[in-house]
């Protein structure tokens, strides 16, 4: 018998990469398990193994030609121990290009996805498994982020949510929002406007969604700009002498309660101690 990478089939036939028989496999892979997946590690990363039998080697290889046309050539009985492996790529290296610390595995993404969505059709429960690793690979890079650049944490969480998307969960079943690395936030940021994590040069994720970059000081001047707002902003009437204290929306003029005329907020501005004044002179 020849080496475990040959058809078994007693004919000496030369098999095509990947390709082993299925004696070369321990019971109970001996039987008539179909779609086995397991498992393993390949230099020491988790890695996934998915044996394929004749039917499925074919759908997995309806697109190339030469593995086709090999395929087709075997007989029947060696159609019948055929098994083809598929070694999906480890998982950390996926999660490498994912998070783009691995080198240039261009070649490998491809595989990988086209490996995925192949597995999805013929195994969701292992396509399944595939992601959900992954997923927690990106998650415990986000977990580690060093606060260096938060472009970087960007990219991590949007790798997550996809990976997370692709198998109907969301990046927050991987990561708690709530609790991402963080430079310390600086005082006079309150707690009303959504900060996710700052970096060590002072950018910070922020919007509802968690997906938008900025400056903390732009932050911190919102943030004050609205906690004057919502103090009020005393103004005196520049027509009527009328004096009060404005909360509405607009960051540039108002009209006057009493004499109805446009009132330019900057142009009538006074203190709080003048506006207490005005309402004792009453
Ligand atoms: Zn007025």
């Amino acid at each position: 018998m020849g080496s475990s990478s040959e058809i078994n089939s007693g004919e000496g036939n030369q098999a095509p990469p990947g390709f082993e028989a299925r004696a070369a496999f321990p019971r109970p892979w001996a039987g008539v398990v179909i779609m086995e997946h397991e498992t393993t590690t390949r230099n020491g990363e988790p890695a996934i193994v998915v044996r394929l039998d004749y039917d499925e080697a074919r759908e997995y290889l309806a697109l190339d030609g030469d593995a086709i046309a090999h395929l087709d050539s075997l007989t029947e009985s060696e159609r019948g121990v055929l098994v083809q492996e598929l070694r999906l790529v480890p998982l950390r290296e996926v999660a490498e290009y994912a998070i783009g610390t691995g080198g240039e595995p261009i070649e490998e993404e491809d595989d990988y996805d086209e490996a995925l969505f192949t597995l999805e059709g013929i195994d969701r429960a292992a396509y399944l498994e595939v992601l959900d690793r992954a997923a927690r690979i990106i998650a415990r890079e986000v977990r580690g982020w060093d606060t260096e650049d938060v472009a970087r944490l960007v990219e991590l969480l949007t790798k997550l949510d996809e990976t997370a998307d692709r198998a109907d969960r969301k990046a927050e079943d991987y990561v708690r929002m709530d609790a991402l690395p963080s430079a310390p936030i600086p005082e006079g940021v309150d707690t009303g406007y959504p900060v996710w994590a700052v970096d060590k040069h002072g950018q910070a994720l922020v919007g509802e969604g968690a997906d938008e970059v900025e400056s903390i000081e732009e932050v911190r001047a919102y943030c004050e700009e609205h906690a004057r707002r919502m103090k009020g902003i005393p103004l005196r009437c520049h027509k009527c002498g009328h004096s009060w204290l404005y909360r509405g929306g607009s960051q540039h003029r108002t009209t006057c309660p009493d004499c109805h005329i446009t009132v330019y907020l900057d142009k009538c501005e006074i203190s709080h101690g003048d506006l207490r004044g005005a309402a004792l002179d009453r």
